[in-house]
């Protein structure tokens, strides 16, 4: 029989329904299971010790693999309790867009088909719903890393001369950018990645509340410029990955334009909050940026991977990226129509249909639903800043801004640093929630960052009693958990 496809679609079809079944009652019951549990030591070496395989393997039997060794030792972002990091929960209707998308394998390098079109369609959706002008360009991507990538070469290409650095490299020229201490550590790497090396981002540092300082600002660019340096770039955060705080963007939209400098902003997953009308006048000024990076699998819910960049001006992006190759010529009509392609847009040629998740999960839900979604996390982080600050063994280490709350337990006694990781740790291996660890003004810190469309109150209450209980067996007396 020649080719791979199955010799009896009857069994792979009854396979597949089966498969579709499991996977919905998986999500539906997702609260009822631990978050995470750690992988017995079996389970990985099967992994570790597997051969690679010469012969056919039934579906089935890796199916039941599948089940048996992988299902039930995930992250656990699908969990209301999962807090940690910032990780999107997914949806049910998310995971259908990506069994259609697998079925279609569609590559969205360019060309002219029907899958284009919906790609062209999310991004002309997202630039509405960021603020951006219809013309904007963009792509989607992996993530916010290679989405302020993307933009970080698509602003070094647009000096003046800056087309000039595609064939000539950067040497010579002394391009510097800036962004606050508490940016995103892909922003730093980006300008590793970029070949300006990680010294021309100057970390600005910020003020009590987490925000970038202006004053600072003007005069580390001030002293550059006066250093014979070509600062290019400022770049705002809004929600830092820390304490999700929100630079001040007007005033860095001001300042970028009086200085002729591009002004990005890494919206990673706070850009969102502009779909809750409580929350979007914080991000003011965030739509007057040059280019902006943002995730659909972080407070969108698509599933994972799906971050998007987004340029301001029409044509930069192609200048920075667009190449010409006779074997990806562009023709006036046939299947290589239909240029600009998106490959014209950033790094990747072959790229996969995540423009028909993003759409159905925009489309499925509707902006206000999602917003809505922005606006309950940040009122379940509320309560969960209220409980701690109620709770005389704990401290609130950084004000809430949106939905992160970084906290930790105190202790009259010993190394609270330790004790803080130990009991994450203990956390984590209990099954009951998943927050994870930063460090705030030197202090180790618990951090719930609020992002699972599922979470309530209710979820934070459980957490914090499990920690405040794991806490008690590790110090070996109560704990004060109301004020007297
Ligand atoms: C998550 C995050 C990133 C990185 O995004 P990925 O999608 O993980 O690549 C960048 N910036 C901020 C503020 C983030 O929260």
């Amino acid at each position: 029989m020649a080719g791979l496809d199955p010799e009896n679609w009857e069994s792979l079809r009854a396979l597949g329904h089966r498969m579709l079944d499991e996977m919905l009652d998986n999500v539906q019951g997702i609260a009822s299971g631990p978050v995470w549990q750690p992988m017995p030591d079996p389970v990985r070496h099967e992994f570790r010790q597997a051969a690679l395989p010469a012969q056919e393997t039934a579906l089935e039997t890796l199916y039941e693999q599948f089940s048996r060794s992988v299902l039930p030792y995930a992250t656990g972002n699908r969990h209301p309790r999962f807090m940690g990091w910032v990780h999107g929960g997914g949806t049910a209707e998310g995971m259908l867009a990506e069994l259609l998308a697998a079925g279609l394998n569609a590559n969205l390098g360019g060309r002219d088909h029907a899958p284009i079109e919906v790609e062209r369609m999310v991004i002309r959706w997202a630039a509405a719903m960021l603020g951006f002008p219809e013309t904007a360009t963009g792509v989607l991507v992996t993530g916010s890393s290679m989405a302020n990538f993307i933009a970080l070469l698509t602003a070094s290409r647009a000096v003046e001369g800056g087309v000039q650095l595609r064939r000539d490299g950067v040497a010579g020229r002394r391009l510097t950018g800036y962004a606050a201490n508490t940016a995103h550590g892909c922003i730093s790497r980006a300008f590793d990645m970029a070949g300006l090396g990680t010294e021309a981002l100057r970390l600005v540092p910020v003020d009590a509340d987490f925000r970038m300082d202006m004053q600072a600002l003007r005069a580390m660019v001030a002293a550059d410029r006066a250093a014979g340096l070509e600062p290019f770039l400022v770049v705002g955060t809004a929600g830092t990955v820390d304490t999700g705080s929100i630079d001040p963007l007007e005033a860095l939209a001001d300042f970028a334009e009086a200085e002729s400098l591009w002004f990005h902003v890494d919206g990673a997953f706070g850009a969102m909050a502009r779909l809750s009308p409580d929350y979007a006048p914080a991000l003011a000024g965030m739509e007057r940026a040059s280019s902006i990076a943002f995730d659909f699998h972080k407070w969108a819910q698509a599933p994972y991977d799906a971050g998007c960049v987004l340029v301001r001006e029409p044509g930069l992006q192609a200048a920075a990226f667009a190449q010409s190759l006779a074997y990806l010529s562009r023709e006036d009509r046939g299947v290589a129509a239909g240029a600009p392609w998106f490959c014209d847009f950033g790094p990747d040629l072959s790229r996969g249909f995540r423009a028909l998740k993003v759409w159905f999960t925009l489309a499925a839900f509707g902006t206000e639903r999602l917003g809505g979604v922005v606006s309950q996390c940040c009122a379940v982080a509320q309560h969960l800043a209220m409980r701690v600050q109620a709770t005389p063994s704990l401290e609130l280490l950084a004000p809430v801004a949106l939905n992160i709350v970084c906290f930790r337990v105190r202790t009259a006694e010993g190394d609270e640093d330790a004790l803080n990781s130990e009991l994450v740790k203990d956390l984590h291996e209990s099954g009951i929630a998943v927050p994870s660890l930063t460090r705030i003004n030197g202090k180790r810190a618990i951090r719930a960052a609020i992002i699972n469309h599922r979470t309530v109150t209710g979820d934070v209450d459980l957490m914090l009693e499990a920690l405040l209980d794991l806490a008690e067996k590790r110090v070996g007396h109560k704990l004060e958990r109301v004020a007297a």
